[in-house]
């Protein structure tokens, strides 16, 4: 599983001009504290460490259709329409070389990585929005809901799409499916060409822990961990067949047809994976942490 968290920052590059006070645009647009809420051990995560007001990259660099409310990758207009800032052509291609392509090479790099490892990769696109339609927004329902899970035919199994959504169901949460955000991200060299990388966006209604105490900031954390654990095992049960009970002792035996690269390893990797485990899930996360350290030996 990957994390990417694109809008969660609220720092701008220093020598940034904007022509107003943006105070109440970060307020506004920014998917606070997503960094925090979606965290989740022996994974990749990957942060863009500057507010999307500088730069969204979460946009197209050609045919992007945010570009006409002048909320491109570089936001020109706030939500209002009001004037931003002034970005020449010239400033939008430093910005783009600068911030935006090493981001989507980050990225990129961590989801070829993991499919170099893993038969199956989840890339989780995290967000939060804003109770309320904010004017430049495409959807603008006054109903909204708690949840919103953004798909793609191509890139996202249903499977995990309902086991996503009854569980925050059975939780008490509205979900909303490509509504009011649709789709979600996957790096456009994989993009409807690669159906072992898998993608979802969750995205989190802010009224749920913007503003709240720290018990019900902490509560929905818990849910979203809950819904991490949802991606956890589906990329990882193709494994867990292979977990197996070797004799009466609580002892997890773990072959490994789950990675791609096992062939020879697997002799060394069945050799060094017996664990004395309690349960699947345990055997799984080990599983993963173990092949990580292997792998890094192999590596260095
Ligand atoms: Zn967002």
């Amino acid at each position: 599983m990957i994390l990417h968290i694109p809008h969660s920052s609220t720092k701008i590059p220093d020598g940034v001009k904007f022509d107003k006070s943006i105070e109440e645009d970060l307020l506004r647009m920014t998917d606070w504290y997503t960094d925090e809420l979606f965290s989740y051990s022996s994974m990749e995560t990957i942060v863009f460490p500057w507010s999307r007001l500088f730069c969204d990259v979460e946009r197209f660099i050609d045919d992007e259709p945010m570009e006409q409310q002048g909320h491109g990758i570089c936001y020109t207009r706030d939500s209002f329409g009001g004037q931003l800032r002034n970005v020449t052509d010239e400033e939008r291609q430093d910005i783009i070389e600068k911030y935006y392509k090493p981001h989507h090479t980050k990225f990129s790099i961590a989801c070829n990585h993991c499919l170099s490892l893993f038969k199956e990769i989840v890339i989780v696109d995290c967000h939060s929005f804003s109770n309320e339609a904010l004017p430049h927004e495409p959807d603008q329902d006054v109903i909204r809901p708690d949840f919103c899970i953004g798909i793609d035919e191509f890139h996202t199994p249903q499977i995990l799409v309902d086991e996503i959504k009854n569980y925050l169901e059975s939780k008490g949460y509205v979900v909303f499916i490509n509504k009011p955000f649709a789709g979600t991200i996957v790096p456009l060299v994989h993009y409807k060409k690669n159906k072992d990388l898998k993608s979802i966006m969750i995205e989190v209604n802010r009224k749920l822990y913007f503003g709240k105490s720290d018990e019900e900031f902490q509560y929905i954390k818990g849910i979203i961990g809950e819904v991490l654990n949802i991606v956890d095992t589906y990329e990882g049960s193709p494994a867990i067949g292979m977990i197996c009970k070797k004799s009466s002792l609580p002892i997890y035996w773990v072959e490994c047809p789950y990675f791609k690269a096992y062939s020879h390893r697997n002799i060394l990797l069945t050799n060094l994976l017996s664990f004395r485990l309690q349960d699947y899930q345990t055997a799984l996360v080990t599983l993963k942490s173990v092949f990580f350290v292997f792998e890094s030996g192999l590596s260095s």
